[in-house]
């Protein structure tokens, strides 16, 4: 298996420090508002490198975290005249909606800074300590200039960084580039008790804390958003490096940017969606697919035209699953046929090529269309007089490699089932129209074997779910 690691600009075989367990970090959401795709695209790709690795056989320690206090959340805790907690715990409540719909699955651990300020602390001790961050005025900075490797993610010395680098001017800092690791209270604003005076953690800190206590001093993967490499995942390998002389981690990947309308997704442009208004509309799964169509590290465009797009593939998928279930209930045992043994090496071959796909970066995109090969090739060669041994492998390995994807098909199916017992009701009312009542009663009692039950009311017919 080999991925692209940032840091060396090239496509390395992946091998973890411990046999068969990969650490994994990925930096999470500052929760101050719902999600955006932006968001959701880092979110689904590494929740599908995950499940790829879990799926090879890998125990996956998979760590996220909740920036929960920053001046965003600060801001937002003003404008509602609320506590910062109460904002930060509705939009984790928020982001959890969102990633459960998304199918991506929840972290090892989700730790949240307003509950590591101990640990931060500590961390940033020992970088006193050690030479690297000074005290201004209650303020705590790292200073970049004593750590030579600075800039080496971003393959650029200090005067390159400085240059193309929106750095906060700060008349207290030695250097523009040195960040704040404690920052001293303002009034109105959230603080606690630390040896340098009331206050709160820097955003940076948090990450290089709370991944060492659960995943040890070198991680495996460290992964995130594109904006993300420079300044915040360059400073927490100069906090981290500094603090423990090791590697910070062996691996780093990174998404590519995603636009809206070939544009940078900005508010002010009204090109913003958040995941909860575009799942409104669409199959979550509709989004995750979307994502995933193109390669993770390659730009990708959104617009409405192209979800729906994806929305047309996704049903070419979900009706294919849908198909096969069906048949699965009406096809026989029996021996394989010659032509369907050599169906099952076919389908073989294509598990391969999804995994070939895979083993290559996590080409998603490769993978995306071995599937539609399998369904085209299920459509064509397998009815109701295939062998149900034959349409169950097909149907499982499909349901396997979706999953690899996050794909479950669950929602579609629904629709599916929905629609039929409308059919369904609607023949029923047919058949009560023309008075045959012997029909309309098995119709009820088929739909009641199913769970539904019907109501005959003056406005019409009702149907309740009953399991
Ligand atoms: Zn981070």
């Amino acid at each position: 298996m080999r991925l692209y690691n940032t840091m060396t600009r090239t496509k390395e075989e992946f091998k973890p420090l411990k046999d068969k367990v990969v650490n994994m970090y990925v930096c999470g959401p500052t929760v101050y508002n719902y999600i955006h795709i932006g968001n959701a695209r880092a979110f689904i790709v590494f929740d599908t490198v995950r499940r790829y690795l879990e799926y090879k056989g890998y125990t996956v320690n998979y760590v996220q975290n909740f920036t929960d206090i920053d001046d965003k959340i600060i801001n937002r805790a003003k404008e509602e005249n609320t506590t910062e907690k109460e904002i930060a715990e509705r939009f984790i409540e928020e982001y959890f909606k969102d990633a459960d719909a998304l199918g991506i699955k929840r972290a090892t651990v989700h730790p949240r800074a307003t509950e590591h300020i101990d640990d931060i602390i500590e961390f940033i001790k020992i970088l006193i300590d050690k030479g690297y961050a000074y005290v201004v005025d209650g303020n705590v900075y790292f200073e970049t200039a004593k750590f030579k490797d600075y800039g080496k993610l971003s393959h650029k010395n200090i005067d390159e960084l400085m240059a193309g680098a929106r750095v906060e001017i700060d008349e207290k800092k030695k250097n523009p580039l040195d960040f704040a690791l404690w920052k001293a209270q303002k009034p109105g604003e959230p603080a606690w008790d630390s040896p340098w005076g009331k206050g709160r953690p820097g955003w940076h800190i948090e990450c290089s804390v709370m991944s060492t206590k659960y995943l040890g001093k070198t991680l495996d993967i460290h992964a995130g958003g594109p904006d993300l490499i420079f300044p915040h995942h360059e400073n927490e390998i100069a906090q981290s490096e500094a603090a423990y002389d090791q590697p910070f981690s062996k691996y780093w990947m990174h998404i590519g940017y995603l636009n809206v309308n070939n544009e940078k997704m900005s508010k002010s442009k009204g090109n913003f969606f958040t995941v909860r208004e575009l799942t409104e509309k669409y199959d979550p799964e509709v989004l995750r697919l979307f994502m995933l169509m193109a390669h993770y590290r390659s730009p990708i465009n959104f617009s409405l035209d192209l979800l729906d797009q994806a929305k047309s593939a996704y049903e070419r998928l979900s009706n294919a699953v849908v198909n096969l279930k069906h048949l699965v209930n009406i096809t026989k045992d029996r021996e394989l046929s010659d032509e369907e043994k050599d169906l099952i090496v076919k389908f073989d071959e294509y598990k391969k090529q999804f995994e070939e796909a895979m083993d290559d970066d996590f080409n998603t995109a490769d993978a995306i269309s071995v599937l539609f090969e399998m369904a085209k090739t299920a459509n064509a060669n397998l009815n109701g007089n295939s062998s149900k041994k034959l349409v169950e492998y097909i149907l499982e390995m499909f349901l396997k490699l979706s999953d690899v994807l996050g794909l479950s098909y669950k929602n579609a199916e629904t629709e599916i089932e929905d629609e039929e017992i409308l059919r369904l009701i609607e023949e029923r009312q047919k058949a009560r129209k023309e008075k045959n009542w012997k029909l309309a009663d098995e119709i009820r009692d088929k739909l009641k074997e199913r769970g539904i039950i019907l109501e005959d009311t003056p406005e019409g017919v009702r149907w309740k779910r009953i399991r």
